[in-house]
């Protein structure tokens, strides 16, 4: 936990409260890899507030939200099947919270995500993470044949769910399982048949596997663009998610594009209210159009 983004949270969100209070009656959150201590205390305190954890099928209670409801709901969604996931199934069972999970099946079926071995590979820390942008700009080809040299010199202990885990946790009624493409591309960067094949694949094999209809996809990386939105529409799937840190609007949020956002888990407990509210990253916008302001 960082103090000053704490203090910076706490002002920020009680700044922001007034004006943010009516938008954030349905919320859209997501994480990735917390452990159950991590998440814990965030829903504890929405319980607190009188938020109601809905199911994915429940989802036009945000969509289709009445402005003068005075009901708060927020749907609570975990990207990419870590295995460390399974740990969180004891909490969510204590506080009957459904949870949204998209997984990519490559790494179910091979055990680790690709920037896992990026992460791995020689180098200090700083040159380590300078790769893996580098990676997420790469074209395609220069992508997989750069993974695979890498892919030599790193191994790894499993780390993504295996789909005997997966199948456990699809048959827990509080879970519902999503698509999050094969190998977890970024999908802009890929020709239209490969990303084509990453989202029809991961659907039909997650439905092989679990024997279930898959209609939720999240965009790896948050990356996407016109073609991949048409793509996820004509593989059949019903909603699309981002990690696109704005407010679902009632009635005119696109189901293709849906809003996530992100709970720190190694944020603190203001820094995480203020993010999971909205209000973190209102209040940066206003700094940083202050700031392109200023220097324009
Ligand atoms: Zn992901």
């Amino acid at each position: 936990m960082n103090f000053f983004r704490e203090i910076i949270g706490w002002y920020i969100y009680h700044k922001c409260y007034f004006f943010i209070r009516k938008k954030i009656r349905i919320l859209s959150v997501y994480v990735h890899n917390p452990t159950p201590d991590q998440l814990e205390p965030y829903i504890r305190w929405l319980m607190k507030k009188g938020y109601e954890f809905i199911r994915l099928d429940q989802i036009r209670l945000l969509l289709d939200y009445e402005s003068k409801s005075r009901k708060k709901y927020v749907l609570l969604s975990c990207d990419d099947g870590w295995q460390k996931n399974l740990q969180l199934v004891p909490l969510l069972e204590k506080y009957q919270i459904p949870l949204l999970l998209f997984v990519a099946t490559q790494p179910i079926r091979e055990g680790n995500f690709w920037w896992e071995t990026v992460l791995s590979g020689p180098g200090s820390l700083k040159e380590r993470a300078e790769l893996l942008s580098q990676f997420k700009r790469y074209s395609y080809e220069r992508f997989r044949t750069d993974l695979e040299k890498l892919k030599e010199s790193v191994s790894l202990e499993r780390s993504a769910l295996t789909s005997d885990q997966l199948k456990e946790l699809a048959a827990n009624p509080l879970i519902t399982i999503g698509a999050h493409t094969v190998s977890h591309p970024i999908l802009p960067n890929c020709p239209e048949k490969v990303q084509e094949n990453e989202i029809r694949q991961s659907k039909e094999q997650l439905e092989a596997w679990l024997g279930k209809k898959i209609i939720a996809f999240s965009y790896p990386n948050s990356s996407y663009n016109d073609t991949t939105v048409r793509l996820v529409k004509e593989a059949g799937f019903q909603y699309a998610f981002t990690a696109k840190d704005t407010y679902l609007k009632s009635h005119q949020t696109d189901p293709f594009l849906i809003p996530r956002f992100f709970l720190n888990p190694y944020g603190g407990f203001y820094e995480n209210r203020a993010r999971i509210t909205g209000s973190w990253y209102w209040m940066k916008r206003i700094i940083l159009t202050i700031y392109h302001r200023d220097r324009s």
